[in-house]
């Protein structure tokens, strides 16, 4: 995968930019009114969105809406609690798919020991041959890590991968240094946003700055201000606004260095061009980058 950071419409990195780094815009949830979710997004600044698939029914679904709209990519991947519907042939449908050098990511991919029927074994046998396809196409990966921090940690050592994101993380402060030390930013959303969630905020408000990305998950995980409702993208900046709060930061500070963390982890962002209105306008232009 190409980096064309240079290339970049963002501009030069450091300029404020807002990235959800995990949002699920192919879900049904979005389809009466997916273009204006998008839009109300980029009105607020959020510049660019990363769709990762669940399944593989979904990898179509996803490549589709990035090709649709140049502030969108996607991540390919078997999601942990899609296994037990998947069949071996999807990894090798995964394959083919990641050779057409689009996907920025393999993810959503994980374990998730919180589903008392997740059949673990089976997540352990998607996951490891996903991590390997990273390694083998030198993508990032994008980790769903639920009740399940240490044994993820033991296969990234085994492993390899060359980094990415843990999205929504939950995990000790100890266990944040171990998948920082693996090469990998860690996702922070609509959790830290509840006065209760004591351990996230604390994460949120001492880990080192640069290894904090931010993202929705949208439409799961909304935040405290729309809780049962669905988490749209445009609650991003908001997200950036807590943040900042927590770590008594200005907003701007926060928003720069949450966006270039999210480029570093995820290098094909670069290839986004953004050519719509929004706070980025007049910043788009030709790019050599191939996708
Ligand atoms: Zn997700």
């Amino acid at each position: 995968m190409r980096s064309c950071r240079s290339a970049s419409p963002f501009g030069p990195v450091g300029d404020r930019l807002l990235i959800d780094t995990h949002c699920h815009l192919d879900a049904p949830e979005f389809d009466q009114d997916r273009d204006g979710v998008l839009q109300a997004a980029r009105e607020a600044g959020v510049a660019g969105f990363l769709v990762p698939a669940v399944d593989a029914a979904s990898f179509d679904r996803v490549a589709a809406l990035a090709a649709r709209r140049d502030d969108c990519c996607f991540a390919l991947g078997i999601h942990p609690l899609f296994v037990r519907e998947a069949r071996p042939s999807d990894l090798a449908l995964l394959k083919e798919r990641l050779k057409e050098g689009r996907a920025v990511a393999v993810g959503e991919i994980g374990l998730d020991g919180f589903v008392p029927d997740g059949d673990l074994p089976l997540q352990q046998t998607y996951f490891q041959a996903q991590l390997r396809l990273a390694v083998e196409f030198d993508l990032p990966v994008v980790l769903h890590v639920r009740r399940a921090q240490d044994e993820i940690l033991k296969q990234l050592r085994r492993l390899r991968p060359r980094g990415g994101i843990a999205h929504a993380f939950n995990g000790s402060h100890q266990q944040a240094e171990a998948f920082i030390g693996l090469g990998f930013r860690l996702g922070f959303g609509g959790a830290m946003t509840y006065p209760g969630s004591r351990r996230i905020r604390a994460l949120a408000a001492t880990l080192p700055l640069d290894s904090i990305v931010l993202e929705t998950d949208a439409p799961d995980i909304p935040p405290a201000w729309g809780a049962g409702r669905r988490n749209d993208p445009v609650n991003l900046k908001r997200f950036a606004a807590v943040l900042a709060e927590l770590r008594g930061l200005p907003v701007e500070a926060v928003e720069a260095a949450t966006g270039r963390n999210a480029l570093a982890a995820l290098p094909g962002l670069g290839s986004l061009r953004v050519r719509e209105a929004g706070p980025l306008q007049g910043q788009s232009g030709p790019t050599d980058c191939g996708q």
